[in-house]
């Protein structure tokens, strides 16, 4: 009998050798090798006769090869397989029950039917097959222009020889595992020396020898008002699905096994998330006092109305800073959406009632500019506000960090050198950190860890009082993924464009039609207005990572039009009676400030830039931006790009010029981005195609690292989760016993780190 916590190598079937190759793959023990689960399934219950496939469907045939070759075309190598298919039924009639015997019984009489597999690419198959071997296959059913089946790049594998017993393999493999049944496939390991198929039988093995009976902390209460089943037969169905199992739910991994299995890892991940929130929230904050005073000056920082969603979010931050215990805030907003005034209204109400603010931000140029705008918007309150980066000189750092430390200046704007040593705040009271999805939630906890452990000199209400935190960010991640990544933060969102912003208005054009673009941008710039042109690339070169053609076909080579050679292009040839500036990383920062500098006060006419431009710049007189090899971009990058335009009162326009051939996901990016501006639209999109863990870097994030649960198919699981999660910990569900909560709680400590890799709970 194994035990969960039983290590791998005391498995039949696994010695040390093997047991390190799994340790690569993070399965260390009996729990974690049961986890691996399949990551899609194969209907080999009822293989298809090669005579009753039809164009168009998904296919699943288990079939003995006759031959194969390697084809040179001028384009790429291309592997033909044919197979044919086993045993005499008749064409039409199904392939009896159980068919494994009958399958491999050598010398079976054959039909005629065969079929065509191909492979593009295909060199590196060409010693894997030969006659009399049985394969299993599964892919698309083709026809060729000659009106024959075939299957495409199918995915396959091979199941043994008919000529042979036992498979050839040369491993007593139960073949009734095979085929008869819905299999399950499971990504190989170990540079495939561990297939599918060797998971498939060590998993079922393991199975067989785990305890009928597994401890579950997931509170029973809860499983059987959502219908979810014990453990144990959650991971045999999820791994052996019963025949009768829908093959529609199992895709898309909606089985009630699945969705247990997936609930369990979504659960005490929230559980956890709770966990800390509770013990923040009980932790003694600062209760800040907001009376006529108080609120007339937050009101007299407004240069304009406020938008609905911005009155909504500073309600929102105003209850969290009265009561007593920290806030913990995330203000989520687009480009451009307001934030800012919203996070000085927040530092007014620190300020008034004798607390110091902080307005953190990821790189000096933002800094500056935020410095910028709050020493003007905050000109008449005498607030004393002051700037604190890395390039300071040293006489005015010390001076700085003097007034921070006696509690002179009352808003600090800075980098990460508010962090540093020597920087102590006589009363913090609030932090405001600018993410721009430049920082990673690591940095966050750091930030908050670093402010928490502030000295308190001069803090009338006694010396441990935790500071708030307000967390902006530009990036418009979808809810649900918010949930996750910021689980233990609040979530405000400024859902509103403040008014008299016209949408910017986006073209995609090839570059045939170049010609009109430059006259374009001549016409507006005559008008007064200014012009960013983008590439992707700084110098020049043969595209080295062309997106890879669905179709299989070779990926045409485009030489890339890059930054600097295109500014001299556009200089001399194109539009030489312009002012152009030239925009890209490799420049220093003080020669990067001085192109923005002169770009900003209308010296220039066009900036050709890369994405440099992505962040910090605010020309509100520059009203159109071209982006060439516009597919070249990410979706969100471009939507960062647009937000650059649009900022004054004059229509905008956003051109997306295109050279050759499109994919097809950067097709649909394109064409987003002519349908709509809004951003959480956008950010759904590129979270689609790319994924979270593209879109934050996993690790680095703090995205949890999931084993079983994916955000993007999975997200109405996480509400689910989480208001389980919350309702456990309020303890408002009187069938949850107190000890299945404790015992919920013991698990979530132990899982915490081991499994999602986070930092610690409890
Ligand atoms: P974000 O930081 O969310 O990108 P900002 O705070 O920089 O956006 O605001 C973008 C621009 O909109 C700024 O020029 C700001 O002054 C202006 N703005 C913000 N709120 C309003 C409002 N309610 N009405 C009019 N203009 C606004
Ligand atoms: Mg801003």
């Amino acid at each position: 009998m194994l035990e969960l916590s039983t290590p791998v190598q005391f498995v039949k079937g696994i010695g040390p050798r093997i047991a390190e190759m799994l340790g690569s793959k993070g399965i260390h023990t009996v729990e974690d090798l049961v986890y691996y689960l399949p990551f899609r399934y194969e209907d080999r219950a009822n293989p298809r006769r090669i005579a009753e496939l039809r164009p168009g469907e998904m296919a699943s045939v288990i079939a003995e090869v006759r031959g194969s070759m390697l084809m040179r075309t001028r384009r790429m190598p291309l592997f033909e397989l044919t197979v044919a298919d086993l045993g005499a039924a008749p064409s039409g009639s199904r392939v009896p029950e159980a068919p494994a015997g009958l399958l491999f019984r050598a010398g079976a009489v054959r039909t005629r039917s065969t079929l065509k597999c191909l492979w593009f690419h295909g060199a590196h198959l060409k010693d894997r097959f030969h006659a009399g071997q049985v394969v299993a296959l599964y892919g698309k059913v083709e026809q060729d222009r000659h009106g024959a089946i075939q299957l495409i790049q199918p995915q396959f594998e091979i199941l043994g020889d008919a000529n042979e017993k036992n498979g050839g393999s040369g491993m007593e493999f139960d073949q009734s595992l095979e085929v008869g049944r819905i299999v399950p496939v499971y990504e190989s390991a170990a540079q495939a020396k561990l297939s599918s198929r060797w998971f498939r039988h060590t998993i079922h093995r393991t199975l067989d020898q785990l305890a009928p009976d597994l401890p579950d902390a997931v509170p029973g209460t809860i499983l059987s008002r959502l219908g979810l089943p014990p453990r144990r037969e959650a991971l045999q169905q999820t791994h052996w699905p019963d025949l009768g199992e829908s093959l529609g739910l199992l895709a898309e991994f909606r089985t009630a096994a699945q969705r247990r299995l997936v609930f369990e890892e979504l659960f005490f991940l929230e559980l956890g998330l709770e966990m800390k929130r509770r013990r923040l929230r009980a932790q003694p904050g600062i209760r800040f006092a907001i009376d006529d005073k108080v609120r007339q000056a937050v009101k007299r920082i407004l240069p304009f109305h406020p938008t609905v969603a911005q009155k909504r979010a500073l309600k929102e931050i105003a209850e969290d800073m009265q009561s007593p215990a920290p806030m913990r805030r995330l203000l989520q907003g687009d480009v451009g959406s307001g934030k800012t005034i919203v996070a000085l209204q927040a530092a007014a109400i620190a300020i008034e009632n004798g607390y110091q603010a902080a307005l953190m931000a990821p790189t000096e140029i933002l800094a500056t500019q935020h410095f910028l705008s709050a020493r003007r918007i905050l000109a008449h309150t005498g607030y004393d506000v002051r700037l604190l980066t890395g390039s300071l000189e040293p006489e005015a750092k010390r001076a700085t960090q003097q007034a921070i430390a006696q509690g002179e200046a009352r808003f600090v704007v800075g980098t990460h050198a508010l962090l540093s040593e020597g920087v102590e705040f006589a009363r913090p009271g609030l932090v405001i950190v600018d993410e721009q999805h430049r920082f990673g939630v690591m940095q966050r906890f750091k930030l908050m860890k670093a402010s928490a452990t502030q000295p308190r000199a001069g803090d009338a209400g006694g010396n441990t009082a935790e500071p708030d935190v307000l967390v902006m960010t530009a990036t418009p991640i979808p809810r649900t993924l918010a949930l996750t990544l910021y689980g233990d933060l609040d979530l405000s969102v400024l859902d509103e464009l403040p008014p008299e912003r016209t949408p910017v208005v986006t073209r995609r054009v090839t570059d045939e039609r170049a010609g009109e673009v430059w006259s374009f941008l001549r016409k507006q710039v005559a008008a007064g207005r200014q012009a960013y042109v983008v590439y992707p690339v700084i110098e020049g070169h043969e595209d080295e990572h062309p997106e890879f053609d669905f179709a299989g076909a070779e990926p045409a080579r485009t030489s890339l039009k890059a930054a600097e050679q295109m500014h001299r292009k556009l200089k001399t040839e194109i539009l030489p009676d312009l002012r152009l500036g030239l925009l890209h990383g490799k420049l220093s920062p003080e020669k990067k400030d001085a192109v923005m500098r002169s770009f900003a006060a209308g010296e220039l006419d066009v900036l050709v830039s890369t994405t440099v431009i992505e962040v910090g710049v605010d020309v509100p007189n520059a009203n159109l931006m071209i982006v060439e090899h516009a597919d070249r971009f990410g979706l969100s990058q471009l939507h960062q790009l647009r937000g650059r335009i649009g900022r004054g009162s004059a229509r905008s326009f956003c051109v997306l010029m295109t050279t050759g051939k499109v994919s097809e996901p950067a097709e649909k990016r394109l064409d987003a981005m002519v349908r709509t501006c809004n951003g959480f639209e956008i950010a759904e999109l590129d979270f689609q195609q790319r994924g979270p863990g593209e879109l934050f870097g996993t690790r680095q994030s703090g995205m949890p690292a999931f084993r079983v649960a994916n955000l993007l198919r999975d997200r109405e699981m996480i509400e689910l989760a989480r208001r389980e999660a919350q309702q456990a910990m309020a303890q408002s569900d009187p069938d949850i016993t107190p000890q299945e909560l404790s015992r919920a709680l013991v698990h979530v400590k132990t899982c915490w780190q081991r499994r999602y890799g986070l930092v610690e709970v409890g």
